[in-house]
């Protein structure tokens, strides 16, 4: 067996290892903890809802084991399973080896594999987990019409990026993956530009705010803190789900910012006017372009490996491939590399989690930090979201502080 076909199984074995352990505490944590609401939230959050929460929790976590198992097979099928050697054999009937259309038909059937291998997930966490739990109110149908929009979606925007690497790849010389990642960095940048002023309305419909009052109390924050929009939008989120949440997106001239329809139903004006402050606060902060800098950094040097990789026979012959080439390696690639990159987790969520703590703070300065706890707290009961992960599994994935930290925190920078 060559070297590199053991330490990419090695990988393979302790990233799925780490995953499955991490779940398996965070289970036994929830549970442990399902008959106690934490004393901070003992008086704001009812038994039952930290019973469901926790009940949801686990579901879903247990729904999460099956995906990790599922997709470290996928991986292992595709490539020391022969599954990539198999579709790059099978289009080199129809297509000429090497070609542009070769390489985009081996990597849309790969992409097409790999979302059929998760569609029964996706059904059962929407029909099933979620139902159970009182939230999902997508239909069979528009589920089927999301999927659609979203296949037309992922192929109008990934066949041309898939092509103009190709290109570059077959053009460029040995400096290729550098013309590579400015393609890929202006790709990212026009994405992040249309997909709340185009894309996002073949998903969901937007109204103006209609409620006056609510409008101006926003408009006067926006003043406050020195800034401006083009317009506040109400999203018809409760077509899909009653989970509530607010954003901003675009940047520049495109600035919006849209609240769920589920969150104005549910939270008092003073309470939106705080969340709405938090998300401020990562504006403002430049959060956005922040994590974006990071994530062209990394792609940078992802794309260096690649440009390295690519010449050296054994990459991918020890991941079982032999038929060699420039659609291959990218392929081979995405599809190897979070297996090395997961220890990097932690990271990217400790860097997230700082930011919503600062954001916290600015929305403590701006805004009333009492109706901010107020809003996280309705939040966390309605999201069903657990007041007591494991820490381990917590300061391993989550993005947001665990509840507890983040009200402690605001209840101090109450004034
Ligand atoms: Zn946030």
């Amino acid at each position: 067996m060559h070297w590199f076909t053991i330490v990419f199984l090695v990988a393979l074995a302790f990233a799925t290892g780490v995953r499955l352990w991490l779940s398996h505490r965070h289970i036994r944590y929830v549970v442990a903890n399902r008959n106690a609401v934490p004393a901070e939230f003992s008086a704001s959050i009812p038994l039952a809802a930290h019973q469901k929460a926790a009940d949801y929790t686990a579901a879903k976590t247990r729904l999460g084991v099956l995906e990790t198992l599922a997709a470290a097979a996928l991986l292992l099928g595709f490539t020391l399973g022969g599954g990539l050697q198999f579709l790059s054999e099978a289009w080199e009937r129809i297509f000429e080896t090497g070609g542009y259309a070769h390489g985009i038909a081996l990597i849309v059937s790969v992409v097409l594999v790999s979302s059929t291998a998760d569609l029964p997930f996706a059904l059962y966490r929407t029909f099933v987990i979620e139902a159970r739990f009182g939230f999902n109110r997508t239909s069979l149908g528009l589920f089927f019409v999301d999927l659609a929009k979203q296949a037309a979606l992922g192929a109008l925007l990934l066949v041309p990026l898939v092509f103009c690497f190709l290109w570059l790849m077959a053009r460029m010389g040995t400096m290729w993956w550098l013309y590579a990642w400015v393609t890929w960095v202006a790709f990212s940048l026009v994405v992040q530009f249309l997909y709340p002023t185009i894309f996002v309305r073949w998903f969901n419909k937007f109204a103006p705010l209609e409620d006056a009052s609510l409008r101006s109390r926003i408009e006067g924050l926006l003043t406050k803190c020195g800034f401006r929009s083009r317009g506040l939008f109400v999203m018809d989120g409760s077509k899909r789900s009653s989970h509530g949440n607010a954003y901003f997106t675009g940047f520049g001239a495109a600035k919006r910012i849209v609240l769920f329809d589920t969150l104005i139903s549910r939270l008092a004006p003073r309470e939106i006017e705080a969340v709405l402050a938090h998300e401020l606060g990562h504006f403002s902060l430049r959060h956005v372009w922040k994590r974006m800098a990071l994530l062209f950094g990394a792609s940078l040097a992802f794309l260096w490996v690649l440009g390295w990789l690519i010449g050296r026979e054994w990459f991918f012959a020890a991941l079982g491939v032999h038929a060699q080439g420039t659609a291959m390696a990218l392929v081979l690639f995405f599809m190897a590399a979070p297996v090395f990159t997961f220890l990097l987790h932690p990271l990217t969520s400790l860097y997230s989690r700082l930011h919503e703590f600062e954001a916290d703070a600015y929305a403590a300065r701006h805004a009333d930090a009492g109706d901010l706890v107020r809003a996280l707290v309705k939040l966390y009961e309605d999201n069903a979201t657990t007041l007591t992960p494991d820490p381990l599994h917590s300061a391993f994935y989550d993005s947001h502080p665990p509840a507890v930290l983040r009200i402690a925190r605001l209840q101090i920078q109450r004034t």
